[in-house]
Parts: C-alpha cells; structure tokens; sequence
C-alpha cells in the first residue's frame, strides 16, 4: 500500500478536466487528503507539452495548442472560471493569426473548424504549464502526486475503493474520480492486457443502474486517432514576412487535407525566437502507412516533401530542407467520437466514485471547454 494511507478522494489522470477538478474541490475541501495518479511524467494529458530531451530547450505543446470556448448556453460556471483563468493570468486570449488554405498557396478569408469557433484563448507558458498552474494557484503542498504511475485494476469494498498500478503500488481511498475513461472501456482489455474491464469487474452489472448505462454508453465510444510531427527547425528558419506572436495556425480545407494529409500546421515561437511546427493528421491510412513504415527516415523525408509542396509559394512560409529535426508523437486516442456519455451518470453517490472529462455530452465534447465544463459540474454534484 503506497504509504500506508488513506486518501479521501483519488483522481485517476492529470489532465486538464482532473487539475480542473482537483482546484475547486479543494477550495471547499481543503483538509481533505487528496491524490492525484498519472501515467504520464507530468500533467496536461492531452493538452501537455513536449519538452524535448533530445533537443535542448525546444518545448513544443504537441497536442491541444490553445484552448476555445463557445459556451453558447451561457452556463455560468464555465463563463466565470474562464474569467478566473483569465483574471489570475493562466489564459489570455489568442490573437495569433489563423489561416485557412484554400488551395495551395492561396489564403482564403478566415473561416471556423470546431477548434476556433468561439473564444480562443492561449496559455501564458505553455500547455502544461496550464494545468500546473491550475492545479497549484492555490494549494501548493496539498496533493501527493504520483508519476508514472499505470493504474490498472479497480476494486470496491466496504465502501474503499483500492487501486493497483502495474508495478504493484497500491492505494486506498473513500472517494474515487476518473478522469479519463481507459479503466471502464473495452479499449482497456488491449492496451492493459486484462480480460476485463476494471471497472465492470469493480462493480458487477445490475448493482447500479447509473454505472451500467455509463458503460452502455462508452460501449459505443470510438476514439480518434491521430499523429502529430514535430519538426525541430535549423537556427536559419524563420517565415519570409515579418511575424512576431507566439503562434501562427494554418488549416487545410478538406481537399488539402486529403491531398496532403496535415489537419493543420501550427507554428510555435519558442523562447529562444526559434520556430517549431506541429503538424496534426488524422488521416487513418496515413496513420496506418506511418505504423507500417519499415523506414522512418523515409517517412520522414514524405512529410517534408509535403509540407513544401502545400506551402510552395506561400507569402509567409518558408520550405523546410531536409536535415530539419522531427519526432513523432502517435495518439491512440485523441478524441471521443460517436456516442458522448450523458452527464446525469457522472456521479454514483452509491459506489462513490465520480467522472469528468472529454467524453460527456455537450458542445464540448471532444475539447478542452468539454473537460473543464464536466469537472466544475462534477464538483458541484459532490458539493450538493
Ligand atoms: C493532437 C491533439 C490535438 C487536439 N487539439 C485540440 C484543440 O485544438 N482544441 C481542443 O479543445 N481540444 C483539442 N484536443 C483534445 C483535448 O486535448 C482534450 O479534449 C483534452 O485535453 C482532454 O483533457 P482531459 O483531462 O479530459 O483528458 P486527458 O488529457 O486525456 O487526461 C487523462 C489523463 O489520464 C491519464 N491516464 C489514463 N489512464 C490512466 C491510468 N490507467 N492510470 C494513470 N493515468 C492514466 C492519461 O495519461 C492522461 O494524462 C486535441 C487532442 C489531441 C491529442
């Protein structure tokens, strides 16, 4: 047993909906024990931050870049945590140029994708860095954190939830939260090597309807996949016109994005003024070509060879020469897609375990505004 404590409340996951969720419940709760268990060698989940080991001083936010709120029904809560966020400058907002290309080389007049519409808003520091400064704007200390730490088997008695890691860890605690939805998804049973999954065998069937409809759901829950390439460029690179924000965003309209498989191409300014780019795809036989790839520099050398093409011509962007540094980052599962969980089942008072994140219903859905509107709800729902 980690410790020989027990916690109050477990978070499984660091990402932004569990930092979300960690912060506010503590400002009611704020003797209680809490833990916090993330895969991951740090926090930001999906929304983090590569800070290249390879390549000195490069920080690259390789998943989400920045974060837009609709909120189109005014929910209140949302609207007043982003103005906290904003207030306590962790956000401002993003007024970095966004570009849709229309055909190569030829701008077209702004247009909206799912992850401009609204209110864009851009981390001071870095991705990651939001979710720390979330996490920690007020109760420093108070949290044990546990890194690289795979939980990988969930069990319920006399009203204790105990959780094993892969490497045996154990831990106890009253309440449970999940923030990310691998533990109670079939995608579980490959990715962990088990036979079933934790959830449901936590909590058989028929002992609560709520967790039942929850899995139902999920059963239906289909996730994303997607690449992201992040190119390292030479000490010479800049844009050919004068640009000096920290982000510049290209997206690809669908015939670009079939011809040449980037989603969207994102400059990002780094601290010492070199340029990095993140290029997403989520073209699957792009994705399975790259699996499949005996040769990676090959592979390599194709996405080069793209990115000139699509900005051949292009009155800000440079081509890229071939000795660029690139790493890859491979998600399994960048997004929920088809069916969003309802959020009347976040919380069985019954089994005391909650749940936020992404995968619930609602206009974020699939975004960082769905992972921070499920968190602060769910702590309402434990408040009330
Ligand atoms: C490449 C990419 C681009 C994106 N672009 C955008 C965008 O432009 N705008 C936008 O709004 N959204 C975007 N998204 C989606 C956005 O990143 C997510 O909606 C958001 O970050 C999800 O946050 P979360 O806290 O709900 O989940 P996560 O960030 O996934 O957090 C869950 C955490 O749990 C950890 N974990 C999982 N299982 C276990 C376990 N068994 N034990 C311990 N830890 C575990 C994971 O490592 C993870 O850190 C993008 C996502 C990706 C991958």
């Amino acid at each position: 047993m980690k410790n020989n404590i027990t916690y109050d409340l477990l978070i499984i996951g660091g990402g932004i909906s569990a930092c979300v969720f960690a912060s506010k419940y503590l400002e009611n709760n704020n003797t209680k024990k809490i833990a916090l268990i993330e895969v991951g060698r740090g926090l930001g989940g999906r929304s983090s931050t590569r800070i290249s080991k390879r390549f000195n001083g490069w920080k690259l936010n390789h998943g989400s870049p920045n974060l837009n709120i609709m909120n189109k029904k005014n929910n209140l809560l949302l609207k007043s945590y982003v103005n906290e966020l904003l207030e306590k400058k962790f956000i401002k907002i993003d007024d970095s140029e966004l570009v849709f290309l229309e055909d190569k080389s030829n701008l077209e007049a702004i247009k909206k994708s799912e992850f401009t519409c609204g209110f864009n808003y851009l981390s001071l520091y870095s991705m990651s860095q939001l979710s720390q400064n979330i996490i920690e704007s007020n109760f420093r200390g108070k949290i044990d954190f546990y890194f690289e730490t795979l939980i990988v088997d969930l069990k319920f008695n006399n009203d204790v939830w105990t959780l094993k890691s892969i490497n045996g860890d154990k831990f106890i605690s009253k309440y449970l939260i999940c923030s990310t939805n691998l533990l109670l998804h079939k995608r579980s049973l490959k990715i962990l090597k088990i036979n079933q999954i934790p959830l449901r065998k936590a909590i058989p069937e028929n002992e609560d309807r709520k967790i039942d409809l929850l899995l139902n759901y999920l059963g239906k829950q289909l996730f994303i996949p997607r690449l992201t390439f992040l190119i390292y460029t030479n000490e010479n690179y800049g844009y050919k016109d004068f640009y000096s924000k920290k982000n510049r965003y290209f997206y690809l309209n669908k015939n670009l994005e079939n011809k040449y498989k980037f989603e969207r191409v994102i400059f990002q300014l780094q601290d010492n003024n070199k340029l990095g780019i993140v290029v997403h795809t989520k073209n699957i036989d792009f994705i399975n070509s790259y699996i499949n790839a005996k040769d990676e520099d090959y592979f390599k050398q194709k996405i080069f060879a793209n990115f000139n093409e699509l900005f051949d011509g292009n009155s800000s962007v440079n081509k890229l020469s071939s000795n660029e540094k690139i790493s890859i980052m491979k998600w399994r599962a960048s997004q929920p897609s088809g069916s969003a969980v309802p959020l009347s089942l976040q919380l069985s008072q019954k089994y005391r375990i909650g749940f936020c994140g992404d995968w619930f219903e609602g206009e974020g859905f699939g975004r960082i505004e769905g992972s921070i509107l499920s968190a602060l709800m769910l702590v309402k729902k434990f408040q009330d």
